[in-house]
């Protein structure tokens, strides 16, 4: 399988998050990727460099006032009176919208949700990078299936992660979406595509950009939002709204559910996926669900990992694999190595 991959991802190296009123350091750091990184060549993956995809994908599901925030943010916050190095916003409008601010501190605190996603120096581009890498991993499905493969696959290591990052909100560790930037280009020659989330948390940003479409089905398996983040997401009553209703699914589960009943509630998003019929999926293959995982929602061995990319395999669709979460344990990387064997299998 292909392996999307650029070294830019280091350039976003955040210090630190709040955690329970506690500063704590980030746990989104660059090893991450460089684990992963190992674990798909130690496989025998082809590792390839993205191509420059320009901002048009990225302005194709973010907002143009959001990509501008993200590209000045950390140079105007250096400009503010005893600015630190990240910019943390510590006022948000929360549920009474008003009116977008003009004050860098009043846009920080519109487009950042949480104190989980601070934008240092390097971080847009980073983020730029990681969704060029799920472009380029998308275009070489596309064109794989385009040139008679039955169902093509690549994998686009993409850091920072993306799915909690809405059209023009960032949050929990994420900026741009790169699950939903590759399904969107996808949508350029495919007319139903579907998203299959299987990161521990929640892919709120993803349903949030597509909640009122019916051509990108979301459906994600994750911790029970009512106990873990991302807390106002990912409930099973949210079902898409508009010409989108019903073409959003979630699957919550119990903190501390184990592979029996993931891989069974991985069953059930199959039948809807394939009750919806698309042509290409984009799995948001966060790792944190892990037994080892430092965030502990879910409790997944590697050999479920396994399992549940047997499964997904079974789909036999054109698959864009988008890293998501997953953080510094013993197994981060044989989990990603053992996907991507059982996916190509
Ligand atoms: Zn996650």
């Amino acid at each position: 399988m292909k392996v999307v991959y650029s070294d830019k991802h280091a350039l976003h190296d955040p210090a630190f998050f709040l955690v329970r009123g506690e500063r704590k350091e980030s746990a989104e750091k660059p090893a991450r990727a460089d684990i992963l990184l190992k674990a798909a060549r130690a496989g025998g993956h082809e590792i390839v460099t993205p191509a420059y995809t320009g901002l048009v994908p990225v302005l194709a599901v973010h907002t143009p006032e959001y990509v501008d925030f993200l590209q000045v943010a950390q140079r105007e916050w250096q400009k503010l009176d005893g600015a630190g190095p990240e910019v943390i916003p510590n006022v948000h409008p929360v549920r009474y919208r008003g009116s977008y601010p003009r004050a860098i501190a009043g846009r920080a605190g519109w487009h950042q949700v949480d104190g989980a996603c601070p934008i240092g120096a390097g971080t847009w581009e980073a983020s730029l990078a990681a969704a060029q890498v799920a472009v380029t991993a998308a275009q070489i499905v596309m064109d794989e299936t385009r040139a008679g493969a039955a169902a093509p696959m690549a994998y686009a290591l993409c850091r920072p992660p993306g799915h909690h990052a809405y059209a023009d909100m960032a949050g929990g560790f994420c900026f741009l979406n790169n699950t939903a930037i590759a399904a969107q280009h996808l949508r350029t020659a495919h007319q139903r595509v579907a998203i299959l989330d299987i990161d521990v948390h929640h892919g709120n940003g993803t349903q949030g950009i597509f909640y009122a479409r019916n051509d990108v089905l979301t459906v994600s398996i994750h911790a029970d939002p009512a106990d873990y983040y991302p807390f106002f997401w990912g409930h099973a009553h949210e079902r898409g709204e508009g010409a989108g209703e019903g073409s959003n699914l979630n699957l919550p589960l119990p903190l501390g559910s184990g592979d029996a009943i993931w891989l069974a509630t991985g069953e059930r998003a199959l039948e809807r996926i394939r009750t919806f019929a698309p042509t290409a999926l984009v799995v948001a293959l966060g790792l944190d669900a892990s037994e080892h995982d430092p965030l502990q929602g879910l409790r997944i061995t590697t050999d479920g990992f396994g399992r549940m990319a047997s499964l997904i395999a079974s789909l036999k669709l054109p698959t864009v694999l988008v890293q998501e979460g997953g953080y510094l344990g013993p197994e981060l990387g044989d989990n990603l190595g053992q996907v991507l064997r059982q996916m190509s299998a």
